[in-house]
């Protein structure tokens, strides 16, 4: 993976990615999702990103490069054929609702934007 250092930016230190902690079911999964890519922030807009990974919601897309925001959710991994972890879709927007939060109105929680609200029901 590339990790270049910065460029005079300010001259402060080097904000990197927030390392994500899902395990992936393997080593190619895991180098695809981690694109590092200092030329897009976002991953739908950058040609060497092919695998959008939604920690939220435990779902793996093929990001289509038409220049939208589209991708293809996939259930087995295209590299070593294992099954992907089932989509936690369903179970996000529950335990929003549990919570009172309509995400399309109010703020999303930041354990929500990533896969820690499900640790932290696998702990409860
Ligand atoms: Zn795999
Ligand atoms: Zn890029």
């Amino acid at each position: 993976m590339r990790r270049r250092e910065g460029v005079g930016e300010r001259g402060g230190p080097v904000t990197r990615r927030v390392e994500v902690t899902t395990h992936h079911c393997c080593e190619t999964m895991t180098s695809r999702v981690n694109v590092d890519c200092d030329q897009h922030d976002d991953p739908v807009t950058c040609p060497d990103t092919l695998v959008d990974f939604r920690a939220e919601f435990q779902e793996y897309g093929l990001i289509i490069h038409d220049g939208g925001a589209s991708s293809i959710t996939i259930d087995f991994c295209p590299w070593c054929g294992r099954r992907l972890p089932e989509s936690q879709r369903d179970r996000w927007f529950d335990e929003l609702e549990r919570r009172g939060i309509d995400p399309w109105e109010d703020e999303v929680p930041a354990e929500f934007q990533d896969d820690r609200w499900l640790t932290s029901l696998h702990q409860e």
